[in-house]
């Protein structure tokens, strides 16, 4: 009999129930007690739902308040003395390394001001840890016992559960020195980590675990032979530990193969493997399974909303099978299921075709169950059959096939994604036309979203005012933002975006081919969550999307008005792909329908196009090598396709943030002005990177994430220090990102002291 597993559950709540309590723990409304009631609570539902969906492992320890990879920070104690020095209780320590605290003293406690830990992305996901952060005073012992406590949770309900933690190598290569001990390599602290993993597993082993996970998803990245070592070193030493529970690695989002050989004979039970993202990787890895070894075979998508298809699922592990025999296969999700919505039945506002194509977390339950049963020749046949129906009915589907834009994309030559003239030729026509000075100033995009532009866009959508009375919000709105800019005296100006939600979103609901949930949340970091739109086929634009708020913000001022769109790749990331055909295709599906917005507000007299393309670096595959090069050609195109149709005179930007970005990859876009994130950045060799970079650049001045005001003299130094570098004449004046959730008056402020310092700049050169 074949096994079904589940590596991980979202703890959201199926309602954001843990967004909302622990935000309300923040805020001092409720108390601590409420919070552990509610954890405890969604812990429970989620064993039990998948108890009863017939789930034969179930994970524990895949619930956090925060992040689960700051939890392991905690449990470790590798906490940095700037959190413990305030003797907070646990459970404020974990909230002050992952968000910050700031909080006056009160007569019972004293003041706290302390900045997060680092975060970033998981992986290539739209998630983001906690970076476990090391100094040489970081002083290992078990802090509690929170995997031990929530299987005994789960057993109390007569659930026996697979314990799941982040594996000893993968939590260290993650994680960085703190800056009091640059010098210390995290890795080397592998001989003093292990222990802890012997000591929590031996806990948990006398709890009744007979099993564990261990995740070591770093695996799929190119590993320096040093880490390979570490990984051979750290599970040899485990599996040879007497007494412990039985040791699963899991691997995720990607191939394994070019580091098999850390894996082979490792004295563990057994492996698991992402056959979603990597299914050539099977021949290579079932050929390390040992003897006595378990496969565990990922085969839901943890990433996607797809319903799987059944049939060449069960083919695919009827492969496993054949070679290593039924007891030692299991039919498990890709990775966990934390990257997809709760349940689908939470969806009441969404076609029922189309419902009928997905499937959320809830729904993989069901899934890994039949897939696991119909391999071990159980009846699952009215199951099988309704999935085959969906699957033929969804690859006709008219929703998903439009020929139309099929045929546009075959028709893509080079033309269309080149602009007609070179940098040099664009840039003199544009000078000529647009006569700006010296450092130009501009702003991202958006200017501070007020309460009252939520609130009137909520009683839009809700319908209790009319669409006229909107627009004319919206326009009132507008108009604001332009006087504003005219006043602080901005050269390029924007209409400022009151009008967006989000801004993929904003355009994916004006595109045919996406689709909208209104309850799919999926965390993205602590109690952010985000719903991402869905491509569910073929994409193209009925009517134009952005046109009238430019236009009528171009109205309003003799000054130079920028369009504002979202590039092709950041709709892609940012949105949940389709899987029937190719991420490239999707992306050129995209710029198509961009290219049309473009010239659209070309044609209506907007000079200036901004295309942003924030999500362009975390497109990167994991591992460099030709799939990485390939990803870099077709996402440059399809930008190219979204901007080349425009006359030389008009200027295309673009803008990038989370930096660490390839100039290269930045120069094959060939947008006339690109503006990156860089004020936290500045250092030498980071500008010296973008020195030769052939057309113009604006390096962000501010951080926008920060309410702090810079003053005229911070922005002189700064700039000065890029000229040092980078030439004057290429150089634009602007903050690092939009201005969406920043209050007006440090913008005002802010903003100010940029334009006096660009002013400064422009007397020096003159002379
Ligand atoms: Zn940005």
């Amino acid at each position: 009999m074949v096994k079904s597993a589940v590596l991980g559950f979202p703890r959201i709540g199926p309602n954001r129930e843990l967004k909302k309590v622990t935000e309300s723990y923040w805020n001092g409304k409720v108390t601590v007690d409420d919070l552990f009631k509610v954890g405890k609570e969604l812990r429970a539902q989620n064993w039990k739902l998948q108890k009863d969906a017939g789930v034969d492992i179930i994970p524990s320890n895949d619930f956090s308040y925060y992040d689960h990879v700051l939890d392991l920070s905690l449990l470790f104690n590798v906490i940095p003395d700037r959190y413990t020095k305030y003797q907070l209780s646990p459970i404020d320590t974990l909230f002050a390394m992952g968000r910050g605290l700031q909080r006056k003293a009160t007569e019972t406690e004293k003041a706290v001001d302390v900045t997060a830990l680092e975060m970033v992305k998981w992986f290539d996901s739209n998630y983001h840890y906690v970076r476990p952060t090391f100094s040489h005073s970081t002083q290992f012992k078990l802090n509690g016992q929170k995997p031990v406590d929530e299987f005994l949770e789960a057993k109390e309900l007569g659930i026996q559960t697979r314990p799941v933690l982040v594996g000893p190598v993968s939590f260290l290569y993650l994680g960085k020195a703190d800056k009091d001990s640059l010098d210390l390599e995290p890795l080397s602290l592998l001989e003093k980590l292990l222990p802890l993993y012997v000591e929590i597993l031996q806990k948990l082993a006398a709890a009744g675990a007979t099993e564990v996970q261990l995740d070591e998803p770093t695996l799929v990245l190119d590993l320096p032979k040093e880490v390979q070592a570490a990984v051979k070193t750290a599970y040899t030493f485990l599996g040879n530990q007497a007494g412990l529970p039985k040791i699963t690695l899991a691997t995720y989002f990607g191939t394994v193969v070019p580091n098999l050989d850390a894996l082979k004979e490792l004295p563990i039970a057994g492996f698991h493997f992402d056959f979603i993202r990597a299914a050539e990787q099977f021949d290579d890895v079932a050929s390390i399974i040992g003897a006595n070894q378990t496969l565990s075979v990922g085969i839901v998508d943890g990433r996607n909303i797809w319903k799987n298809d059944f049939a060449k699922s069960s083919e695919f592990v009827q492969k496993a099978i054949s070679k290593l025999g039924a007891e030692r296969v299991i039919v498990a999700t890709s990775s966990s299921l934390l990257h997809t919505p709760v349940d689908l039945n939470n969806e009441n506002k969404l076609n029922a075709e189309l419902k009928n194509y997905f499937s959320f977390a809830t729904q993989k339950l069901e899934e890994v169950v039949v897939i696991a049963k119909n391999v071990s020749g159980q009846d699952v046949s009215a199951a099988l059959e309704a999935n085959a129906k969906s699957v033929a009915a969804k690859a006709s589907s008219t929703f998903i096939n439009d020929p139309a834009v099929q045929q546009r994309v075959a028709s893509i030559d080079k033309k269309m994604s080149t602009r007609a003239a070179p940098f040099g030729e664009r840039l003199a026509e544009q000078e000529k036309a647009f006569n700006l000075p010296l450092f130009p100033t501009t702003t991202i995009g958006s200017f501070p979203q007020t309460k009252d532009i939520r609130i009137n866009r909520n009683k839009f959508t809700k319908g209790t005012i009319s669409a006229e009375e909107y627009e004319q919000f919206i326009n009132s709105e507008i108009e604001k933002v332009i006087r504003f800019q005219e006043e602080i005296d901005l050269d390029v100006l924007v209409h400022g975006e009151p009008e967006r939600n989000d801004m993929v979103q904003y355009f994916g609901e004006q595109l045919k081919g996406y689709a909208f949930t209104t309850n799919g949340w999926v965390q993205s970091y602590g109690s952010r969550y985000v719903r991402p739109p869905i491509i569910v086929g073929d994409l193209s634009r009925p009517k134009a999307m952005s046109v009238k708020e430019s236009v009528y913000a171009q109205s309003l001022t003799k000054k130079l008005v920028k369009g504002m769109l979202t590039g092709p790749i950041t709709c892609l990331r940012w949105s949940f792909p389709r899987v029937d055909v190719d991420q490239k295709t999707q992306a050129l599906q995209l710029a198509l329908a961009l290219r049309d917005e473009v010239n659209d507000l070309e044609a209506a007299g907007i000079r200036v196009i901004q295309v942003d393309e924030p999500a362009i670096r975390e497109g990167l595959p994991l591992r460099a090598g030709a799939e990485r090069s390939d990803y870099q050609q077709w996402a440059a195109e399809a930008f190219r396709v979204a901007t080349s149709g425009v006359a030389n005179k008009t200027q295309i930007h673009s803008h990038f943030c989370y930096s660490d970005l390839d100039p290269n990859h930045i120069k094959a876009l060939d947008a006339d002005v690109v503006s990156i994130e860089f004020s936290k950045k500045d250092d030498a060799n980071y500008i010296a990177e973008f020195k030769d970079y052939p057309n113009h650049i604006g390096l962000g001045l501010f951080d926008i994430h920060s309410p702090r005001v810079p003053s005229k003299e911070e922005f002189i130094t700064k700039i000065e220090t890029i000229l040092k570098t980078y030439p004057a004449e290429k150089f634009w004046v602007n903050p690092d990102c939009g201005l969406k959730t920043r209050g007006w008056e440090e913008t005002r402020l802010s903003l100010t002291n940029m334009v006096n310092a660009a002013k400064y700049f422009r007397e020096q050169y003159k002379k």
